[in-house]
């Protein structure tokens, strides 16, 4: 066997802190350079990995950001805003679970109201667990709350987004590599970022002639609070291994795409495409 790319842990719910190593999320890293000055983002699922990484790029580019998030993971959020109050942008913080039609729908709200508008929206906040046992035995349970956090709370989160998102505002998806080359121990939460793909093309479509672009991003293996809480040691152990680069990327790898796709300057004429940051695994 090979070297392990990670040693073997697991951490639920998936804090931050537990992790070994800590992930990457750009603090010494990325520079901004005013791209997004003076807009405002909500990111959902922005406390940690790959969510907190595009909040402080976001923040360093000029944004003001409102970060969703599980309640549970307060410790998390609460570092995110420490990194984008260091950027001299301001974080509004807005717990709340998403399944929950109610909270989901008033998160929004909540964001523009606290940023004073609302042009970004980052539908980043997703959540799988690798299936040990055969397909009969998935619990409905098990599949109802894969399918409400990626896919329930996207389309009531963008819905209640709509009324607060004008000419050149856009959205931004979180799909991923298994939208393309799913794993069978992930099935449901694979099916889940296939469909995130078509509606983003559709929104894209829908939203077009409001002047709303509308974007995923497809990420392959990075290493964030989410995998070492959702997948076997023996997975952990090889994470990203059989990537043509040969590694699992980091949440500051990732943030970049977020930041182009947002971008009315760079990105104007980009909608309806989903951008991989696989480390070579193929997007189509
Ligand atoms: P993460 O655990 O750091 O982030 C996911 C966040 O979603 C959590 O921090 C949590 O606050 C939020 N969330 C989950 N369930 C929620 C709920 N019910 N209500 C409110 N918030 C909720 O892990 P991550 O890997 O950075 O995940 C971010 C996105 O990236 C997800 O959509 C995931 O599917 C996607 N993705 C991750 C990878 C990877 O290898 N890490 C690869 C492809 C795609
Ligand atoms: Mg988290």
């Amino acid at each position: 066997m090979t070297d392990p790319a990670f040693p073997a842990q697991q951490q639920p719910p998936g804090l931050t802190g537990a992790m070994d190593p800590v992930p990457d999320h750009g603090e010494s890293s990325y520079r901004g350079s005013g791209r997004l000055d003076g807009l405002g983002a909500l990111i959902t699922g922005g406390d940690s990995g790959i969510g907190r990484a595009v909040a402080i790029a976001f923040a360093r580019e000029g944004a003001d950001v409102a970060i969703g998030y599980l309640p549970e993971e307060q410790e998390d959020a609460e570092e995110t805003a420490r990194w984008v109050a260091e950027a001299g942008r301001t974080a509004h913080l807005l717990p709340g679970d998403l399944t929950q039609e109610h909270t989901a729908r008033a998160l929004p709200g909540r964001a523009a109201e606290a940023l004073g508008g609302l042009d970004v929206l980052v539908n980043n906040a997703g959540f799988q667990m690798a299936r040990r046992d055969s397909f009969e035995d998935v619990t409905t349970d098990e599949i109802d709350r894969v399918l409400r956090t990626n896919l329930y709370a996207l389309f009531w989160v963008t819905q209640a987004a709509l009324p607060h998102l004008g000419d050149g505002a856009s959205i931004i998806n979180n799909s991923s590599i298994q939208a393309f080359q799913p794993s069978t121990a992930l099935l449901d939460y694979a099916s889940t970022k296939a469909a995130i793909n078509n509606l983003t093309v559709n929104l894209a479509a829908e939203l077009g002639p409001r002047g709303i672009r509308v974007n995923a991003v497809a990420p392959g293996p990075i290493w964030t609070p989410l995998q070492p809480a959702t997948q076997p040691e023996e997975k952990i152990e090889q994470f990203g291994k059989d990537t043509p680069l040969g590694r699992a990327g980091q949440p500051a790898e990732v943030a970049p795409a977020f930041v182009f796709l947002a971008s009315p300057s760079d990105a104007g004429y980009v909608s309806g495409t989903v951008l991989g940051v696989t480390g070579g695994k193929p997007v189509f």
